[in-house]
């Protein structure tokens, strides 16, 4: 062995120099004199280097001092985090709850599916978070949650884990939910994957494996968490479909009363100004999208009148951002957001995957583009075969005429 303090340990009698391992090490922590080197220095311990040696030479060593304070049992739960907006609970977080369900069901032994809900007189939620598929609620109320500060629910997330031992901990990767389950993470001592794009349980280890998009899309990434527990993942809103609620759902609800000194941001809120904010694409039931076939920026103008007809709201692929047709924060797809609508209409989109990742949980696709190749025609229900600039101004005059398309577009909102 090289060394009793090494935290990755090799046996010189097994290793055959054939410096696999080398080439695995992503951090440049392995160099070759006559045997491997290690540079813990530069070694996040990622395990690269022992799963790929082919002779079983590597071994990750974890001293006692180490890691066994930070190793939690797996539980026998599934939290989903729920955050609310203006009181009502964002649609994320009945995503996560199905998804939560769909996980449960992957272990040999099937998890509960929790929901903790955070703050003062929202006892009126509760039933909507059983009506969604949730098993018990953990309700953690204090007057000070209803201000919604990360630095508080990351604590209050943080206390319950460690005495309830949650085995995954699931929150909406909005800008609140990452802020939080970033610090409840560093609390736990525990890893976090953000941003994730899917979620399933291995059969072999019942790890949870967090798939996310990485390096720009460029690389799926699956990120397991072996030796920690909770498990936690922050994902991506309108990835994951909701479960059909049931209105006769019932489950247990368990109050938990919060003491002051638990919550301990700084954060002291001199006014609320409510802003007058856009509603996020990403909960639309309706939108209308642009790609580079609508050819200018003034065309979009016909996509506004389409969505402002339908009840919707116009997004665009990257094409369309990177022309400056429309901006950034309504780019769809595997870099942009990540859409569920009811109805969703692709004009002049081609029909990639970067951009179909984004949308195939779309319930209804309806393409107008004028290659009968272009793959879009693939994923969408109708096809209209033709150029924007003539159909669109005809659906919208149809639209505007009263009922001949309404069969057609009228989806319950
Ligand atoms: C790492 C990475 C991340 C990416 N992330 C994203 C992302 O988040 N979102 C995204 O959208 N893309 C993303 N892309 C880019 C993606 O690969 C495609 O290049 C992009 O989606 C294509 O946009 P488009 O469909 O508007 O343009 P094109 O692929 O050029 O398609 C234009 C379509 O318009 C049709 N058309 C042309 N003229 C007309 C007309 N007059 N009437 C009707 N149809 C017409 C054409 O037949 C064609 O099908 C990413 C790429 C990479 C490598």
């Amino acid at each position: 062995m090289k060394s009793n303090n090494s935290l990755i340990r090799l046996n010189e009698k097994s290793c055959t120099n054939c410096q696999s391992c080398i080439a695995a090490c992503s951090y440049g922590a392995l160099t070759f004199d006559v045997y491997p080197q290690f540079d813990f220095e530069a070694c996040t311990l990622c395990n690269a280097c022992v799963d790929t040696c082919p002779n079983n030479a590597l071994h990750l060593y974890i001293p006692e001092d180490r890691y066994n304070q930070e190793l939690i049992k797996d539980g026998d739960t599934i939290w989903v985090v729920v955050e609310l907006n203006h009181g009502r609970i964002l649609p994320v977080v009945f995503e996560l709850i199905a998804e939560a369900n769909r996980l449960s069901i992957q272990y040999r032994q099937p998890k509960k599916v929790v929901a903790l809900l955070m703050g003062e007189h929202s006892e009126y939620l509760i039933d909507h978070l059983f009506k969604y598929g949730t098993d018990q609620v953990y309700y953690a109320h204090h007057p000070r949650l209803n201000l919604q500060l990360d630095e508080d629910y990351a604590s209050v997330l943080a206390d319950l884990a460690i005495k309830h031992a949650p085995s995954i901990i699931l929150v909406g990767a909005t800008s609140f939910g990452k802020a939080v389950s970033a610090r409840a993470a560093a609390l736990l001592h525990t890893g976090l994957t953000a941003d994730c794009t899917a979620l399933h349980i291995d059969p072999q280890s019942e790890n949870l494996i967090q798939t996310r998009p990485t390096f720009g899309g460029n690389l799926i990434a699956s990120i397991e968490t072996k030796r920690h527990r909770p498990q936690m993942a922050s994902v991506r809103q309108a990835v994951m479909k909701t479960l059909e609620p049931n209105p006769k759902a019932k489950g247990e609800t368990i109050k938990i009363s919060i003491p002051d000194d638990l919550l301990l941001s700084n954060v002291q809120i001199i006014r609320n100004e409510i802003r007058n904010t856009i509603f996020s694409l990403s909960d639309a039931q309706v939108i209308v999208a642009g790609g580079k076939g609508m050819k200018t920026k003034a065309n979009f103008d016909y996509l506004n009148e389409l969505a402002s007809l339908l009840g919707g709201q116009v997004g665009g692929s990257r094409v369309a951002v990177d022309k400056g047709w429309i901006t950034h924060d309504k780019q769809i797809g595997m870099t942009g957001l990540s859409v569920s609508p009811k109805l969703y209409i692709a004009c002049g989109i081609s029909g990639q995957i970067q951009h179909m990742s984004a949308v195939t949980s779309s319930d209804t696709i309806i393409a107008i583009n004028n290659d009968p190749d272009a793959p879009i025609f693939q994923y969408a229900q109708f096809g209209i075969l033709g150029n924007v600039e003539e159909i669109l101004p005809l659906l919208i005059a149809e639209l505007k005429m009263g009922e001949k398309m309404v069969d057609v577009f009228q989806f319950e909102l």
